[in-house]
């Protein structure tokens, strides 16, 4: 499913359909594999975008294959033992990395590839290759606090590097109930983070009480507590830098939250927080832990440090809620009690950093990887080296067409029409390169039903700025959130655009822009 981790799906509890199910389990996957005998050079990729490109510069000299298959997440991806076997035989592998894959997909890369087997991170590389980045945008908007957790830094004075871990242990709660955090991972099966019900286990190391995180990430969890009052967590972190050597202690901290009772309340706290983005994070430079948090919500920008000896988390009334029928949600208690939760708000495993990956959707962007891709192959394949100079040119001559065709497909619609509602926040370059403003994603929340505010505030979006359709990734049309709830009852159009993967349809790189420039054109310029 494109993109599934980071669908924003509407503030419903998420439903399961089968058919999607169906779909994602039989997501056919690159035909090649690779192998040791096959006298061609052997190109390993994450997704089957990067595999188009690889494939369009390798020509003949080349078997490419991707890990991740098509019709699946790339943000969620777990490499089989199958995709290991592809690893080992790769003589090149090329991921997007930024944070875009899963971290297993990239650790497997990183700990089977042979030595002195090239190993490049595209949208890392491609800025040497005037590839241009952006910051990702969060802009989600609820009336709660947005809790997550982060690791700040990236370990390098230690000898960290893209595949470590930090490992985040809950190792005690206090409180007169319960605490969970837990992920809503795509077809919304909970992982949990920390679930003070089972008690927390010191012999296995909190194994079952342990999120881990890759450097200069964060994550969104949902936070749910049982009984109203003062609850205490403490969370111990530890850098595993590599599989084979111990894990080094980067500190403890006790992170207080008042639930449903007044933060003012809990003594010898002098700071509340209860609104913006905030994460309980490990900072690896300093060794220590704290609160990173937005409240103004300007990103980067504006976030501070908050003390968390002196800060309290507030968790208000407004966060009650029901907890649900689906059987999958019965670890929260009996459905039809009430809960207190601050909601993950985005649906599926969503780990990031604070640039957006997805940079192919501007096709600028995707010359620049296909130059490196071209470069590092001719250094793996000296003697192809003419043939990868030539493939590469007649590619970035389609390429450079194809720059030009979505810049005037998009020109095309009239400027106050130029908006993309959608729920997965991967567009953000098509909109910088291409002149579309992306205008109101759903307020999220997988875990609550969908609340009258954010309804309402998506609706008056769609109807300020006379919005004729909305856009979702195809996999996704058929399922019911709230964006598509309400482009039904504002009598809107919903439109197919991609985002992180192919599907039957659409197969190639080329196809995919140019499929998307004209669904925009089409559907933001003919009414209904
Ligand atoms: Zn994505
Ligand atoms: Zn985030």
């Amino acid at each position: 499913m494109p993109g599934t981790a980071r669908y924003r799906s509407g503030q419903r509890w998420p439903v399961v359909l089968p058919l999607l199910v169906a779909l994602l389990g039989g997501g056919c996957r690159s035909e090649a594999t690779l192998s040791a005998r096959d006298q061609r050079i052997q190109v390993l990729t994450t997704t089957g975008i990067l595999r188009d490109l690889a494939a369009n510069v390798g020509g003949d000299r080349v078997t490419v294959t991707s890990l991740v298959p098509d019709g699946a997440d790339a943000h969620s991806y777990e490499p089989s033992l199958r995709d290991i076997r592809d690893v080992v035989y790769a003589d090149v592998a090329f991921s997007n990395y930024l944070l875009l894959e899963e971290q297993a997909v990239i650790k497997a890369l990183d700990a089977n590839l042979r030595d002195g087997v090239p190993n490049v991170s595209l949208a890392e590389g491609a800025v040497k290759y005037a590839a241009e980045i952006i910051p990702l945008v969060e802009d989600v908007s609820l009336d709660t606090i947005w809790l997550g957790m982060r690791v700040r830094g990236t370990g390098a004075a230690l000898g960290a590097n893209r595949s470590s871990e930090m490992l985040l242990s809950a190792t005690t709660v206090d409180g007169p109930g319960r605490m969970v955090a837990y992920v809503t991972e795509s077809f919304g099966n909970p992982s949990f983070a920390v679930d003070s019900g089972d008690g927390f286990d010191a012999s296995n190391g909190y194994r079952d009480d342990t999120t881990t995180l890759p450097p200069d990430a964060h994550t969104h969890m949902s936070w749910a507590f049982t009984k109203p009052g003062v609850y205490r967590l403490s969370l111990r972190a530890r850098l595993a830098v590599d599989p084979r050597t111990a894990p080094v202690p980067m500190g403890e901290q006790v992170f207080t939250f008042a639930v449903g009772v007044d933060p003012h309340s809990v003594p010898g706290m002098s700071e509340t927080l209860d609104s913006g983005h905030a994460d309980l994070t490990v900072d690896i430079d300093q060794r220590r832990l704290y609160l990173l948090a937005d409240p103004e919500g300007g990103g980067e920008a504006t976030q501070k440090v908050y003390d968390p000896a002196h800060t309290v988390i507030g968790v208000p009334n407004k966060a009650l809620l029901e907890i649900p029928g689906d059987r999958r949600f019965r670890f929260l208690g009996r459905p039809g009690t009430q809960v207190y939760q601050l909601p993950q708000a985005v649906l599926g495993k969503h780990v990031h950093g604070e640039i957006d990956p997805h940079l192919w959707q501007d096709v600028r962007n995707a010359i620049a990887y296909t130059q490196l891709i071209r470069d590092t192959l001719i250094g793996v394949d000296p003697e192809g080296a003419a043939t990868y100079r030539a493939n590469a040119s007649a590619y970035i001559r389609q390429l450079e067409k194809l720059d030009t065709y979505v810049r005037d497909t998009i020109a095309q619609i009239p400027p106050s029409r130029r908006h993309l509602v959608t729920t997965h926040d991967a567009f953000g370059y098509l909109g910088q390169a291409y002149g579309v403003r992306i205008s109101g994603f759903v307020t999220p929340n997988p875990a609550a039903e969908p609340s009258l505010a954010d309804r309402r505030r998506l609706t008056e979006t769609i109807r300020n700025l006379r919005i004729p359709a909305v856009f979702l990734e195809p996999d996704l049309a058929a399922r019911s959130t709230t964006l598509t709830e309400v482009a039904h009852e504002e009598d809107l159009r919903i439109c197919p655009i991609y985002g992180d993967a192919f599907d039957r349809d659409v197969t190639t790189y080329v196809e995919m822009m140019r499929f998307n420039a004209e669904s925009l054109r089409t559907c933001l310029t003919t009414e209904k």
